[in-house]
């Protein structure tokens, strides 16, 4: 099974307070790495809030189209092993996606239903309610989701040209 990030967003926005931009959110930095031969393309970015503290943040597409030569189409320049490939920007709705944040909220809120259908970088954490806290547990219908520092870099990302729609 396989999501796309048009799919995430649909679903997310079941979430009252998880569809707006967060606007203090920003990148600290940004690196694109390209993995040719199995056709991926992987946003690894240093988000940071007002908090002052900063998240890593990923947003991995499969089946992107890489080649050698740069042409309108192929305009992200990734250097693999000190070559330069050019990768065609993905398509929210036609690519399928991995995600990751080490956030909180990414953790508890939507890594295991983002694992379940194949979209999760790495291992999910079982919520753990805080000792002595009602508060139930953060996902009950199980719906997908974006933590506010993946739907900024996304939103980034969609403004650098670096994903169409
Ligand atoms: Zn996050």
């Amino acid at each position: 099974m396989a999501v796309t990030l048009e799919g995430v967003l649909h679903d997310m926005s079941f979430f009252r307070d998880a569809t707006k931009l967060d606007p203090t959110i920003r990148i600290l930095s940004l690196k694109v790495d390209g993995w040719v031969g199995v056709k991926q393309l992987v946003f690894r970015a240093q988000m940071q809030g007002k908090s002052q503290t900063s998240y890593l943040t990923y947003i991995m597409f499969n089946q992107v189209d890489f080649q050698e030569e740069k042409d309108d189409t192929h305009d992200i320049p990734v250097d693999v092993d000190g070559k330069v490939f050019y990768a065609a920007a993905p398509d929210l709705r036609k690519n399928t996606i991995r995600l990751k944040c080490s956030c909180a909220d990414f953790r508890f809120r939507f890594a295991k239903e983002l694992y379940d259908v194949g979209a999760l970088i790495g291992n999910w954490q079982r919520y753990v309610p805080v000792p002595g806290s009602a508060r139930g547990p953060v996902n009950p219908e199980h719906r997908l989701g974006l933590c506010k520092h993946c739907y900024s870099l996304l939103t980034n990302l969609e403004r650098m040209d670096y994903i169409t729609e």
